[in-house]
């Protein structure tokens, strides 16, 4: 089948064409200039941009695959988690295009897309596997037995920051621009990342093995910052940057492998947007290894907001035989990640 992926929870309008499991065109336009002077997505301007962007987008998916409407069996869309009035915009243009082409509608859950990114470079996903989710506004361990067909269990969540939204706070306070993560990754080649021994979050033998903690992390950054500003020393931002980056890339694979173990699970999918981070990328790789742990991460631009990864989630739902939506389908801005689809509360 050819399903047609939406994706517009925050400030990526993105579109994606899956045939049989195989990403075939794709369009992506981001917003994220017009924020970056507020530091921060504004939610009303993100929505006015999906507007303008998505028709265009849609038509250059579709033309990229080289196919028409016709040709298209189901939409995808993401109905949450995400900004209520960017989401609204991605729902009222799935429905519209479920209409006009006759096709069945599914909403998808945003994070379960972030986790379907990973079979469009690597093939079905791995039955069962542990993820960990490091996104934006997300950090998550799970176990899937199988994403479209079973609930998805939470090991542990983050009980505070997103490991995403740590980086974005930390590079605020090191004047780098918005968002932090991607800032962080590039000036942090050039850091010592043993300069400073930063807090690693929960990592102690009586802390609970599964859950994040990255808000102390972002306080003992600020401290430390702040203190060499009273003394009117210089900020050694590359070295600072690398050795808060190192803080949150231990915890994240420390975790990660131990729940590998703790399942006796010997595959390992990362995903979400500070999957991107080249230095996760290279730590999780060698101690995966080590640990005889197969690991998969998207290929980098899937890690971010994309419309192939909804599509790609739509396409497994569609062969597994899921039932559709209906049109009344709302978009629930706190989704909870229980099942590839929204789960009613
Ligand atoms: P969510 O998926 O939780 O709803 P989101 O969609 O806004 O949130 P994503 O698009 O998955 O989040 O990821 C964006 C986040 O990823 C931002 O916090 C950004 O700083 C971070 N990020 C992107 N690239 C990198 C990188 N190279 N290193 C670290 N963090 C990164
Ligand atoms: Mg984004
Ligand atoms: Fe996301």
């Amino acid at each position: 089948p050819v399903v047609v992926g939406i994706e517009t929870s925050c400030d990526e309008t993105g579109v994606g064409v899956v045939r049989d499991g195989e990403l075939i065109g794709e369009a992506l336009a981001s917003s994220m200039d017009e924020h970056a002077r507020f530091g921060g997505v504004v939610p009303e301007v993100a929505a006015r941009a999906h507007l303008e962007a998505l028709v265009p987008a849609m038509e250059l998916a579709l033309e990229r695959a080289g196919i028409t409407s016709a040709d298209v069996d189901a939409i995808a869309v993401t109905a949450g988690p995400g900004l209520a009035t960017a989401l609204q915009v991605g729902l009222a243009a799935a429905k519209a295009y479920s209409i006009a082409w006759g096709v069945p509608l599914y909403g998808v859950h945003h994070l379960a897309g972030h986790v379907a990114a990973d079979a469009l470079a690597h093939g079905a996903l791995p039955n069962p596997c542990v993820v960990l989710i490091v996104s934006g506004g997300h950090t998550s361990l799970l176990y899937c037995r199988d994403l479209v067909n079973d609930p998805i269990e939470h090991l542990g969540d983050t009980l505070d920051d997103a490991a995403g939204e740590a980086f974005d706070k930390v590079g605020r306070v090191l004047g780098l621009p918005f968002p932090g993560g991607p800032a962080i990754d590039r000036i942090a080649k050039e850091g010592n990342p043993t300069a400073i021994a930063f807090p690693r979050g929960l990592s102690r033998p009586q802390d609970p093995p599964f859950e994040f903690s990255f808000s102390g992390l972002k306080t003992a950054v600020a401290r430390w910052v702040e203190a060499r500003e009273r003394a009117g020393e210089p900020i050694p931002v590359a070295d600072v940057a690398a050795s808060f980056q190192d803080a949150v890339v231990d915890v994240l694979v420390d975790k990660s492998l131990a729940a590998c173990g703790e399942r006796q699970c010997g595959d390992l999918l990362i995903v979400g947007g500070v999957a991107a981070n080249s230095r996760l990328r290279e730590v999780a790789a060698e101690r995966a290894a080590a640990a005889g742990v197969r690991l998969r991460i998207p290929a980098l631009k899937y890690c971010t907001d994309n419309g192939p990864m909804i599509a790609s989630v739509g396409h497994m739902l569609v062969v597994s035989g899921a039932a559709p939506d209906a049109l009344s389908l709302g978009a629930d801005p706190s989704a909870i990640l229980q099942a590839a689809t929204l789960v009613p509360a």
